[in-house]
């Protein structure tokens, strides 16, 4: 028989979701709006104490109100996150302003303070900046926050990867003019499909609930004053949020558990760096990552391929950075180093993500740390 698959990170349900599900079609709340809609806005914005929130179809769309809040438009120049998933950019793309993309440091993976300080030598007046928290790991935020206010310009955090990680004790997410989470399969917890915008503002929250309904005018026939979206949450999917969410600290722990497994077990193997993780911060450790020295004949792709092979385990590669996809190639990137060299490239380079999955067993986490650890023995 085949064995198993190993997963990345795949959803895990525990009971109470079906209920919350039950009570919609229970009560017929089957629609992009309702109880749970309103109550999952409620609970989240009492767990990360953003203020307000906004239940939507997808982290994609959360980023896209974001940038409709801040009238992005036709040119607008958006400094983003370099080592990310396409999500995170493609929104600024849809109003055809102009990403320009910052290289992470070595120190979180994340944005580069050094970078952005450069990029505003040639682009003094950007719209917007969105950060990004790699992998659950926070930004470097004082810093990136302190550059922003220097500049009048509005932040924007992309912390699809990192709900329920804090920095200085507050939860990621909540630090920018704007925030916003994703519920997609993958992610720490799910909706299935789904994603949230949070901010301080509640006018800000309202304008971008109103946008997701199709931008309908308070009248009572159907009046349009504005282009809008079908971005609203469905009631049904919100109830499984509901029930993700009193389970989010537990997913945490367990994840944080797999990361600190992995780390011990890897620590005598000098070639092998775990992601790192930021002193002013709790990350939630979606997923643990590791790189490989520059120098050892190991490549990702053969720990990749091993997983795979050997015992049917899924890890994949790291994001591949924005500014070398095709689709992006026109705009234009801000190494860290001086040198003009990346940091991400390097990542990418040398790294791929371990199977992060909160249900593996202790047995399949062995025999996960067994099968990277042969990798290394010549
Ligand atoms: C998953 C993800 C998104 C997009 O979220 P969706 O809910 O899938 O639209 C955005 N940014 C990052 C960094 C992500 O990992």
């Amino acid at each position: 028989m085949a064995k198993k698959r190993i997963y990345l990170s795949s959803p895990t349900m525990h009971g109470e979701e079906q209920a919350f599900v039950k009570e919609a079609f229970d009560t017929n709340w089957v629609a992009p709006l309702g109880p749970n809609v309103n109550a999952l806005e409620k609970e989240m914005a009492e767990y990360t104490g953003c203020g307000y929130a906004a239940a939507l179809s997808a982290g994609t769309a959360a980023i896209h109100l974001a940038l409709k809040l801040l009238d992005v438009k036709q040119d607008d120049v958006i400094f983003v996150s370099d080592l990310t998933f396409s999500a995170t950019c493609n929104p600024i793309v849809y109003e055809n302003g102009t990403p320009v993309f910052i290289d992470a440091e070595p120190d979180t993976w994340n944005m580069s303070p050094a970078a952005l300080e450069r990029a505003y030598e040639k682009y003094p007046n950007p719209k917007a900046v969105i950060v990004v928290h790699l992998y659950g790991t926070p930004a470097k935020l004082d810093e990136i926050m302190r550059i922003c206010e220097n500049h009048g310009t509005p932040l924007i955090e992309d912390a699809a990867e990192s709900l329920s990680s804090t920095y200085k004790g507050r939860h990621t997410g909540t630090y920018g003019k704007y925030g916003i989470y994703s519920f997609n399969g993958n992610k720490i917890i799910t909706t299935s499909g789904g994603g949230m915008l949070v901010s301080a503002e509640e006018e800000a929250v309202k304008k971008a609930t109103f946008l997701a309904t199709q931008a309908r005018d308070p009248a009572r026939h159907y009046q349009h004053s504005q282009i809008g979206y079908n971005y609203r949450m469905s009631n049904v999917t919100a109830g499984i949020g509901r029930g993700q969410l009193l389970h989010l600290e537990e997913h945490k722990a367990a994840k944080k558990a797999i990361y600190e497994q992995y780390k011990a077990a890897f620590a005598d193997i000098p070639e092998i760096t775990m992601n790192p993780m930021n002193p002013q911060g709790d990350a939630n450790n979606w997923l643990s990552c590791m790189t490989i020295a520059r120098d050892c004949d190991v490549t990702p792709d053969m720990v990749m391929d091993a997983l795979d092979q050997k015992i049917n385990a899924e890890s994949r590669p790291i994001w591949k950075p924005m500014h070398l996809q095709p689709v992006f190639a026109a705009y234009d990137f801000f190494p860290h180093n001086g040198d003009g060299s990346s940091v991400d490239e390097e990542i990418f380079d040398r790294g791929l993500c371990l199977p992060s999955d909160i249900k593996n067993t202790p047995e399949d986490m062995e025999l996960l740390i067994k099968t990277v650890r042969d990798c290394f023995r010549a």
